[in-house]
């Protein structure tokens, strides 16, 4: 009996059905968790057909903005992001809440034993995924953070934002295509945060001039795409230590299975689901 899924617009692709059912699956609870393509003007309706059918859900593009008026509650990491990408639903009352943000904060510990309180970020893109994130770092006691990207008034927004949530962290934006304020961002962050888009297609240009990049055995990056993208590719070439957005969909969906269940998943069972083919039962 399906009582968990992924919705989104398009959503063939998704790796969570495999991945959360391999963690439902160690915990002897079955495989619940299935898929549906929600379009946008659906979104409402499926949220009340929800309430009644299902006990948690994930959302992704683009779904996360949208879905913050028809919850019932959010918790407070939800509403200051103003994101939701997971519904837990009790008795048809639902709860929104976000844990992208918490997800990439332990995907950095797990793969380079990197905090973020203290630390300083540049972040490539302010789309849905970027603020997400990096109100969740701001929260957090990230030390700065500067913002690329290519329509500036996005990363404005995120920084008025964050400036209202009275965070001690520092917040700018640096134009992609400005080669000296680029280069001044990059030597003094300790992580870059690519969430941009670019990269999803073989033949997308970099984010940002990849000559920018120097050796630096203090810095690392970590692309939010699961390809082995141009700017992976130079990061390994500079032996600047870099990973792929595995680990935060595996993270964040962890934080997602905890509030459906009140449990621990088993995230080498969810790291080998990730491994196979998308895609799961259609609901
Ligand atoms: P989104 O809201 O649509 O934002 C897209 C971002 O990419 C914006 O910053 C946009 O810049 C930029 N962009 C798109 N096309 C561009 C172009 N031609 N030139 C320059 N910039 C361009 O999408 P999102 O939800 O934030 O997702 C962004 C990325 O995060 C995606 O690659 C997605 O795969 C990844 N992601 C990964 C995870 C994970 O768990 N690993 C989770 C969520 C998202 P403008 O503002 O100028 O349009």
């Amino acid at each position: 009996m399906i009582k968990y899924l992924v919705i989104g617009d398009p959503v063939s692709h998704s790796r969570s059905p495999k991945m959360q059912n391999a963690a439902f699956e160690k915990c002897g609870l079955g495989s619940p968790y299935g898929i549906r393509h929600v379009k946008p003007e659906e979104l409402p309706q499926f949220v009340e057909y929800a309430r009644k059918n299902f006990r948690g859900v994930n959302l992704t593009v683009p779904h996360k903005q949208m879905v913050c008026d028809l919850v019932d509650e959010m918790t407070p990491r939800a509403a200051n992001c103003k994101s939701v990408n997971t519904l837990l639903i009790t008795d048809g009352y639902i709860l929104g809440d976000s844990t992208d943000g918490v997800g990439l904060e332990q995907a950095l510990r797990y793969n380079f034993d990197l905090p973020v309180n203290g630390k300083r970020f540049l972040f490539a893109g302010a789309g849905g995924a970027a603020r997400a994130t990096a109100i969740h770092f701001a929260c957090s006691g990230a030390e700065s953070i500067v913002f690329a990207n290519r329509t500036e008034s996005k990363a404005v927004e995120i920084i008025r934002d964050i400036e209202a949530l009275n965070t001690t962290c520092r917040c700018s934006f640096a134009a992609p295509q400005e080669r000296e304020a680029m280069a001044a961002a990059i030597k003094n962050c300790d992580c870059i945060i690519q969430a941009t888009s670019l990269g999803l297609k073989d033949d997308d240009p970099p984010p940002f001039d990849l000559e920018l990049l120097k050796e630096n055995t203090d810095l690392v990056i970590f692309d939010t795409i699961y390809k082995n993208t141009k700017l992976l590719q130079r990061a390994r070439e500079l032996n600047i230590p870099c990973s792929g957005g595995k680990e935060m969909l595996i993270q964040q969906g962890a934080e997602s299975f905890r509030l459906w269940t009140g449990m621990e998943p088993d995230l080498d069972a969810m790291r080998e689901g990730f491994e196979l083919p998308p895609g799961g039962v259609e609901v």
